[in-house]
């Protein structure tokens, strides 16, 4: 029993922190978590969930009109936006109602209130506003979008947290951005019939994946009528009389839109959170600076999630914290291995990705083989779409190890997270091919890429 006011207290009710939380209140700690929008956090309030609900939405546009090849006629369809946001809504009460609900049964009290950390031991609740002492502070406040506020007219866009709460659905939309959020909701958009061009700075889209990868989404954004503009950046947004958003480029060029997108990146949320005042070391972009047990520079302040920047996955934060839980609150030190995690893209058609790019194990392995193959799934040859799967094996030419595998297509990220366990279990190319393929499907192409890719002299 400590002198403190909990054992733990948590900021931020994400998926980091309420794993933490959880566990540790269910080992038997004191613990008190605050959060000051919803309990859920990003992932399920304004995130992976709610992002796959409009991604699923999305799709039926596609599906409508590749039905036709299947014999169905869909004529006179239409889309309903706010019944849609209404659905969507309606489900994450519900999830957050959950998420409040297990809170409370591991017993955790839960504060409504943003907190803010007042020395490496107290905590200030500001709506309250009154103090809180803990043994141990374990931040976890997540991420934030970033916009470019160097550009004239910035705030004439919108982010992700606006673009789950849109009245109607926009007619045109230009994203700003490259990465994860903008080719998903690139995606969305055209989907739900909006007309969408993507604006991106570099060359190659997705540029952390695979080149293969970023080759292939890039191709199946303009097939289906993505502009895709690279190496633009914004120069400035203005007002039409119109009504619309007028973005200018650098390259010259200008777009008259209905909504601008930016999709530039999120930062670690720790503005304002008092920890310079605390002693806390924060890096790169504010991220809280931890060791393997996810302590940061003062011994009692811990810190989970993207708020560190490691690895900005839902899943990465829950594996953290859960660590941190069980090695302070279980007597069990634990670690969260960061090796072949598996990542998607829900672009359409979607991105699966596990362990090394071609890129990344040429720079580390003397000799790699590569397997690949691209085709038109049988699903598309009656529906006349002309979208194309690509699949990648990367192999360790020397040991025959299975180094990473890359895959875009329908239902890559179902099949992406059954490979991560083979390729993180450091399976053989052979293990492979041994295994029998299942026919028809997309993933039997894992087990039957039998030639070495050769690359052009
Ligand atoms: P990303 O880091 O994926 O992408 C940011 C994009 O913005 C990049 O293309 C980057 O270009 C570009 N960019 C950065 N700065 C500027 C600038 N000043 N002007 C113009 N463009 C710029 O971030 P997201 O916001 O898409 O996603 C944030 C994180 O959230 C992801 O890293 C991921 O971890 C997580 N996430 C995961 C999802 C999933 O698992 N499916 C879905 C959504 C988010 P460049 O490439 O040249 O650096």
């Amino acid at each position: 029993m400590t002198n403190y006011d909990y054992d733990l207290f948590t900021i931020g009710a994400g998926s980091g922190g309420v794993r933490a939380s959880r566990l540790a209140s269910k080992y038997g700690a004191k613990v008190g978590v605050a959060e000051e929008y919803r309990v859920g956090g990003t992932c399920v309030i304004r995130g992976c969930i709610p992002k796959k609900y409009l991604v699923y939405a999305s799709e039926y546009g596609h599906g409508f009109h590749d039905a036709k090849g299947y014999g169905w006629t869909a004529e006179n369809v239409s889309f309903d936006w706010t019944k849609l946001i209404e659905n969507k809504d309606n489900e994450i009460d519900r999830l957050n109602g959950i998420y409040i609900r297990n809170l409370k049964n591991a017993g955790a009290d839960i504060f409504q209130t943003r907190a803010e950390v007042k020395d490496a031991h107290t905590v200030h609740l500001v709506d309250e506003n009154r103090d809180i002492t803990a043994e141990r502070i374990l931040i976890a406040t997540g991420g934030t979008p970033w916009v470019d506020d160097s550009v004239p007219g910035f705030d004439l866009g919108v982010t992700s947290n606006e673009a789950f709460h849109l009245e109607k659905l926009p007619k045109h939309v230009v994203v700003a951005g490259g990465g994860y959020i903008a080719i998903e909701f690139a995606c969305i958009f055209k989907g739900l019939g909006c007309d969408v061009c993507l604006v991106y700075r570099g060359e190659d889209i997705l540029r952390h994946f695979d080149a293969d990868v970023s080759v292939q989404v890039h191709t199946e954004l303009q097939r289906q009528g993505i502009r895709v503009i690279t190496q633009a950046l914004f120069d400035k947004i203005e007002k039409t009389e119109t009504g619309q958003k007028r973005v200018s480029l650098s390259t010259g060029d200008h777009i008259d839109t209905d909504m601008v997108f930016w999709a530039v990146g999120r930062k670690p949320a720790t503005q304002g959170l008092g920890l310079e005042n605390a002693g806390v070391e924060l890096g790169k972009n504010g991220a809280i600076k931890v060791d393997d047990q996810s302590k940061s520079s003062v011994g009692s302040i811990f810190a989970v999630g993207d708020v560190t920047d490691r690895v900005n996955l839902t899943p990465v934060a829950i594996r953290e914290g859960a660590a941190f839980a069980e090695t302070f609150y279980n007597d069990n030190p634990t670690q969260m291995d960061y090796r072949f995690i598996p990542k998607a893209v829900f672009s359409q058609p979607p991105v699966g990705s596990v362990g090394y790019a071609e890129h990344e194990a040429r720079h580390e392995f003397k000799n790699v083989d590569i397997y690949k193959t691209t085709f038109r799934p049988m699903k598309q040859i009656l529906s006349g779409s002309e979208e194309r799967v690509m699949m990648k094996l990367v192999v360790d030419g020397d040991t025959d190890r299975v180094l990473g595998c890359h895959i875009v297509g329908a239902d890559a990220a179902e099949m992406i997270q059954c490979v991560a366990i083979a390729v993180k279990a450091g399976l053989k190319k052979k293990d492979f091919d041994d295994t029998v393929a299942l026919h028809p499907t997309i993933a039997e192409e894992l087990v039957t890429m039998r030639e070495k890719f050769i690359p052009n002299p």
